[in-house]
């Protein structure tokens, strides 16, 4: 039978079907699949050493004759132990192996063959221990070469895996490379098929560093593709043009308590100009902790509703929905209809109203901004005439949600512009992957006046002397955050450990102070309750769960204080410190931890470091990996199996080229094989 890469591992020669079912475990059932199982390292036994060259604790590859091998049982350990001599030019070596008798019917006397193995020194002298030995042929797989090392379930050997690899290499030659001639060219990419061959077996370190870049590339040029493609795709749909209402926003900016940082008004000005098109906008606005999102949103929600259509704002919580109600409330101070809605509660010009009405106001057009959280896409909401959807943190939606409510206007022929807001700053190599179907705005100044927050690793023995100082704090008037993590695995919300933390802080801390207490289980009224009293200075203290993270605006609080900080991540500590620092007052972050690791001691030192939240979100991403940080997970981006998102360069390359080829081919004609790569890849993004 002559093999193709479509045939299946089972029928290849030496292929049984317990071996089968082990490779089928992998996820390998064709020769292809095989060809695209990467080593994930590899072992450099291509030195062949001369045998009175070598040297303890060292590695080592020698060539040689065996001149004598024999099987021992060592009593006192109750094993067997093979021998054998090894001799070349230069000397000879003894080579030991334990518990693996048939190597005695493998290799005999008088074979030549090479050993790769550890070199160390007993009584008896040199000895190498547990060799890998391949007797030598036209081409070693396993010794005297770079050799690869595969993942492996259970009980499946590399020397298995790596025997059906060199069994189907030559075929790497047919796989179809797709990838223009031009292309390769300019970007000094090798071949497919050459790749392939160098990736599993490199003749030497170059054709390696080769091998991996032109497989990252292709790797990283579908998912450009793909980004570039549904970018195109999403443009071409038709949106309300929203023309620029000039004195309105006029009026509104100059009615503003601030004026705009520069920033703020070339993110809004860009913002306007996106929504001016009757195509629809899909653009991300990024700023720090307290860089004022909120008001460039409300800028473009203003237009949007002065030129007769629905705005809405998802937040990713109750308490941040209710803000935003509260601050663009405030801010508008107009006669514009605004309604909330979460799980909740119901808002419809502050009058708590029934789902029933609040629906019923919204299909009617009797609502120009509707906010609320995820409740809002649960709802069977039909918005009358939506022009506008502002997504606050919007890496804690998946895209599905951002899709639905894409699609319940009336008018579904139209597709509303998507603003979607974060303050967990994307490392530019991320919004360039991950987001690439996206435009970015960044507001990197924050507001004038603005005090650096002063950031501070507490540890235990100085936590009677941060009580004093949180004392002294609230004895000139501020106020204080006191986070709390989750400390047990059945306290999914964090409300035992904020209770207890909340009782003894209030009798046994600070009795004679108030103490307030905020967490996702209590009921929608009391959480308002808490909220107020901290916001209108009724408690001095508030303990609270993780739900303080995103957004909320207490100017008047100048202390966050963490505890067990090693429990959270450094975008989320960094959201915790936003809370503060956001009036004129000197503010301060009390980092808390029992940990004495260096790994949460170095990344709490970047948190005391970082300059801004870009430069964090830069070393989180070096500490952790982008794992579900940035909701990669949830935005069904497939994981990459070579490219890495450190691969600055590849990642721009491609972005550049897929933009060139969707310009000049958005249907990707002339690259059918290319389309047809990219279906299954999109298949991948979106499995239903
Ligand atoms: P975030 O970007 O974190 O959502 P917000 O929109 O909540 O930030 O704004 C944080 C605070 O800064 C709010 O109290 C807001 O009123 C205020 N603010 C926004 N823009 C400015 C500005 N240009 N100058 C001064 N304060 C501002
Ligand atoms: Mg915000």
């Amino acid at each position: 039978m002559k093999a193709t890469l479509s045939t299946r591992i089972a029928d290849l020669p030496r292929v049984g079907p317990v071996l089968t079912k082990r490779l089928q475990k992998l996820g390998l059932e064709t020769v292809a699949d095989l060809l695209w199982h990467y080593p994930f390292r590899y072992q450099d036994f291509s030195v062949i050493s001369d045998i009175v060259a070598l040297h303890q604790h060292s590695e080592a590859t020698i060539t040689g004759q065996i001149t004598l091998i024999a099987n021992k049982r060592a009593f006192r350990r109750r094993m067997y132990v093979t021998e054998a001599i090894i001799t070349d030019d230069t000397g000879s070596i003894k080579a030991v192996w334990f518990n693996q008798p048939f190597i005695t019917k493998l290799l005999k006397q008088g074979d030549t063959a090479y050993f790769s193995g550890k070199v160390e020194m007993t009584k008896y002298g040199l000895q190498l221990v547990s060799p890998t030995y391949e007797k030598v042929k036209k081409e070693q797989s396993h010794t005297a070469r770079i050799v690869p090392v595969y993942s492996l379930t259970e009980k499946l050997t590399e020397k298995q895996i790596r025997y059906l690899i060199r069994l189907v290499l030559p075929l790497a030659k047919d796989m179809p490379d797709w990838l223009p001639e031009d292309i390769r060219t300019e970007y000094k990419l090798i071949p497919l098929g050459h790749a392939l061959r160098e990736i599993h077996y490199p003749t030497n370190k170059q054709t390696l560093v080769q091998a991996r870049t032109r497989l990252k590339f292709n790797e990283l040029l579908l998912v450009q593709l793909t980004a570039e493609s549904m970018r195109q795709h999403i443009r071409q749909r038709p949106a309300p043009a929203i023309p620029f209402d000039e004195q309105q926003t006029r009026e509104f900016v100059a009615s503003l308590p601030f004026t705009l940082t520069d920033d703020q008004r070339t993110a809004a000005w860009t913002i306007l100009k996106d929504i001016a098109e009757p195509h629809p906008m899909n653009r991300l606005l990024q700023g720090d902790v307290g860089s004022g999102k909120t008001v460039v949103a409300t800028i473009a929600m203003l237009n949007a509703i002065s030129r007769g259509y629905q705005a809405a704002l998802m937040a990713p919580t109750e308490i941040l929905a209710l803000q935003h109600y509260q601050t663009i409330t405030q801010m508008l101070r107009r006669d514009e209809r605004i309604a909330l809605i979460t799980r909740s509660q119901k808002l419809l010009n502050d009058t708590p109203v029934s789902s029933k009405v609040i629906t019923e106001a919204i299909e009617r057009h009797d609502v120009d901004i509707i906010i609320g959280t995820h409740s809002l896409i649960q709802s069977s909401v039909t918005f009358s005439s939506i022009g506008l959807v502002v997504i606050d943190e919007q890496h804690r939606f998946g895209v599905d949600q951002r899709k639905q409510l894409k699609y319940q206007a009336r008018d579904t022929t139209q597709v509303p512009h998507l603003l979607s807001m974060t303050a967990t700053p994307i490392p530019r190599s991320l919004a360039l992957t991950v987001y690439g179907d996206l435009d970015v705005s960044t507001i990197a100044e924050l507001p004038k006046g603005r005090k650096k927050i002063i950031t501070k690793i507490v540890p235990p023995e100085k936590r009677e002397a941060a009580y004093g100082f949180l004392r002294k704090e609230i004895q000139s008037g501020r106020q204080v955050f006191v986070i709390c993590p989750l400390i047990d695995e059945s306290d999914k919300l964090g409300v035992k450990a904020a209770t207890a933390e909340y009782e003894r802080l209030q009798r046994h801390i600070f009795p004679d102070l108030h103490v307030g207490l905020l967490h996702g289980k209590l009921k929608a009224a009391d959480k308002e309750t808490a909220m107020r009293d901290f916001q209108e200075k009724k408690t001095d203290i508030l303990v609270a769960t993780a739900v303080v993270e995103v957004g909320i605006d207490i100017p008047n609080a100048s202390v966050m204080m963490i505890e067990g900080a090693e429990r959270f991540g450094l975008a989320q500590l960094h959201q915790f410190r936003g809370r503060v620092g956001r009036a004129e007052h000197q503010s301060y972050c009390l980092v808390f931890t029992d940990s004495d690791s260096d790994k949460t001691l170095e990344r709490l030192t970047a948190l005391v470091e970082a300059k801004n939240g870009f430069e964090l979100a830069e070393k989180d991403l070096e500490f952790r990996g982008p794992g579900d940080l940035y909701g990669i997970r949830q935005s069904g981006f497939p994981e990459l199996k070579i490219a890495t998102l450190a691969d600055t360069q590849i990642i721009q390359h491609t972005r550049s080229v897929a933009k060139r080829i969707i310009a000049d081919d958005p249907k990707l004609k002339q690259f059918p094989q290319v389309r047809e790569r990219l279906e299954r890849f999109a298949e991948q993004i979106h499995p239903e």
